[in-house]
């Protein structure tokens, strides 16, 4: 085990540190308990032929040109720009909430200065913002609060947003414009041959070795003194739970292909306030894909579960005191570590997109 690093997980976090390290002539190891590289963006061909995300839709975006830069050295993009409806009473309404939005849920022709105001009116005035729903209600009032939001975060969460850090539903702009994409970050698009093509690229260096199927404590004992630890893996894990589990919200996925050209009008559909999925997202539409035949999915929430084979994927750190507390008894214990350095949105029990990943992975690996 002659390696400078080992790194435990072969998702973004992981395989950007990894090639950083191997260009500067680091003998690098990666082992990865999955059968494949990529983490959550890993991406496949089904049987009927169609490019799916196998953890579900992921869309790159970002502001952060260091990003952009360093990603697109392993992929083209295509120049995707990502839109999404909310059915809402029988309609298809663009998400977020947007002039667009206002309009035609209320069937107005509002002007920007209108909207202005008459979000002005809705908006609640919440002196202290402590929560997600605090968030919504200020930022456009009730109505629309109920309409988009408190369902579709009772679903995706498993709680009422009332009891959500405001860091949850923060994520969702209001723009007084026509603007109706999700994102407007500088730089968005998707890999112009998959995620899991890209991915293969990062790790094309002949410093890079990976073991795939191969869990961390596995190998845990082997490691030598010299090599450092590159942890991307689950903080409770790695201390055997010593504090006890933390909470994650999982997914369960439902792949559907339909022998049709087009299933639905945009990328994505979001279901506030109907079914026990969240979304559907067609994947033909993201990767601008050609066939006579489509694949949807969707999404149905629920709590991570280590004991259900269609649960135990802890996708998402859970965004409330509670849990944020409970891991702040990890960190303490990761602070203290020598040689092992955490990052990663399982590491770093963080609500992270793949640019942020990216970007510590980019600034850790400056420092050590
Ligand atoms: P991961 O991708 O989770 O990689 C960690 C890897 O470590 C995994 O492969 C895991 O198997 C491995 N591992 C864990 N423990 C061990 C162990 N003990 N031994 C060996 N291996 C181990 N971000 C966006 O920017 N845009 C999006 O549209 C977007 N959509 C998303 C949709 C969904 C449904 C989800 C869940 C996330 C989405 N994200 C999106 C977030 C994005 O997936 C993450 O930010 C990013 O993939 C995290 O990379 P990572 O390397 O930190 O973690
Ligand atoms: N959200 C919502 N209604 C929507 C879309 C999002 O209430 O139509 C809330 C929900 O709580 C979600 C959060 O906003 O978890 C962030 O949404 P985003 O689309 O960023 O979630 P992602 O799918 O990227 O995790």
């Amino acid at each position: 085990m002659n390696y400078d690093y080992v790194i435990v997980g072969a998702g973004l976090a992981g395989l950007t540190f990894a090639r950083i390290k191997a260009d500067e002539g680091k003998k690098i190891l990666v082992v990865e308990r999955r059968s494949h590289i990529g983490g959550n963006v890993y991406d496949s061909y089904n049987n009927d032929g169609i490019l799916i995300h196998n953890y579900g839709p992921h869309i790159f975006h970002t502001k952060d040109k260091g990003v952009y830069e360093f990603l697109s050295r392993f992929t083209e993009w295509n120049d995707f720009q990502h839109r999404v409806l909310s059915f809402v009473d029988g309609n298809l309404i663009p998400m977020p909430i947007t002039l667009e939005n206002v309009n035609k849920l209320y069937n107005l022709n509002m002007s920007t200065e209108e909207m202005k105001d008459f979000i002005a009116k809705k908006a609640e005035k919440i002196d202290e913002i402590k929560s997600s729903r605090d968030v919504a209600l200020s930022m456009a009032g009730q109505e629309i609060y109920e309409k988009f939001f408190e369902n579709y975060t009772k679903k995706q969460w498993g709680v009422d947003p009332k009891d959500l850090d405001t860091s949850v539903i923060s994520r969702i702009p209001l723009r007084y414009n026509r603007d109706t994409r999700y994102f407007t970050d500088q730089y968005q698009g998707m890999p112009k041959f998959g995620y899991t093509k890209m991915c293969e690229s990062m790790i094309a260096s002949k410093n890079i070795k990976i073991m795939l199927n191969t869990d961390f404590e596995e190998i845990r004992e082997d490691i030598p003194e010299s090599a450092q630890i590159i942890y991307t893996g689950a903080a409770d894990a790695y201390y055997g739970y010593k504090y006890g589990r933390l909470k994650y919200r999982s997914l369960k996925f439902k792949f559907e292909t339909y022998r049709m050209e087009e299933y639905q009008e945009a990328p994505v559909v979001n279901y506030p306030n109907d079914y026990d999925y969240t979304r559907i997202t067609e994947f033909k539409k993201m990767t601008w894909q050609k066939s006579d035949v489509t694949t949807i999915v969707k999404e149905f929430p629920c709590d991570y579960d280590p004991d259900d084979p269609e649960a135990d994927e802890p996708y998402y750190p859970f965004p409330t005191k509670e849990w944020k507390d409970k891991f702040a008894l990890y960190k303490a214990d990761m602070d203290k570590e020598k040689r092992v350095h955490f990052i990663g949105r399982l590491a770093q029990y963080r609500y992270y997109n793949m640019d942020a990943v990216v970007r510590t992975a980019i600034d850790l690996a400056k420092e050590v």
